[in-house]
């Protein structure tokens, strides 16, 4: 999943006023932004391989470290002890621990059986992206309901509307332009969402009236 991801930060940030929406994107995103870094340090594996699903040309055959629910438990632990050093409260650490679980929960939605429990297995999926329409309203109306519960009773600045789109356009483009060449190509533009998370530092600075 991609926009839903965003989502549970964009919803969640409303219920957390300690938090801002760029800590949000880290913790629901953390395990995405470490994949490239994996990928690229040849620790994880994936094979690009259109037809796979209809959604993604990708295999995700190898990455147990970022995309296994013990791994995930131990990004959250990591996540959730830095926050409650910078925040000095778990009531804001918590909350973002469990964004970080979220992941594993909205990837085992949407991909085919190949998200690990352990590192070795079992592997989970529902397969959501088997159908191209049903994965575009799933994570459209998830990510629609996150931008309604951000903004209602705020008035955020262009930035934030720009990044919206530019969420809005990165999604779509992956979902029907090419596949990526190779997986280097893949692994530098995965990169990308560590973009968004500054971005969504910067743009998350009108308080809620
Ligand atoms: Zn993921």
């Amino acid at each position: 999943m991609f926009l839903g991801h965003f989502a549970i930060g964009l919803g969640a940030r409303r219920y957390t006023p300690l938090v801002s929406l760029g800590a949000w994107f880290l913790a629901v995103q953390l395990v995405d932004l470490l994949w490239p870094l994996f990928l690229l340090a040849g620790a994880e594996h994936v094979r690009i391989a259109p037809g796979m699903t209809a959604f993604t040309p990708l295999d995700f055959y190898d990455y147990p470290i970022t995309h296994s629910l013990v791994g995930g438990l131990v990004w959250a632990v990591l996540l959730a002890v830095a926050a409650r050093g910078t925040y000095r409260h778990w009531r804001a650490a918590l909350p973002l621990a469990g964004g970080v679980l979220s992941h594993w929960v909205l990837d085992v939605i949407s991909h085919r059986p190949d998200v690990p429990v352990l590192p070795g297995g079992p592997y989970l999926g529902l397969g959501l992206w088997n159908s191209v329409a049903a994965t575009l309203v799933v994570e459209l109306a998830l990510f629609g309901g996150g931008v309604y519960l951000y903004t209602r009773g705020r008035r955020p600045p262009l930035s934030f509307w720009l990044l919206i789109a530019v969420l809005l356009i990165a999604y779509l483009g992956a979902a029907f332009g090419p596949p990526p060449p190779d997986v280097t190509t893949l692994a530098v533009s995965a990169l990308a969402v560590w973009v968004f998370v500054a971005w969504a530092w910067w743009a998350d600075r009108t308080p809620l009236r």
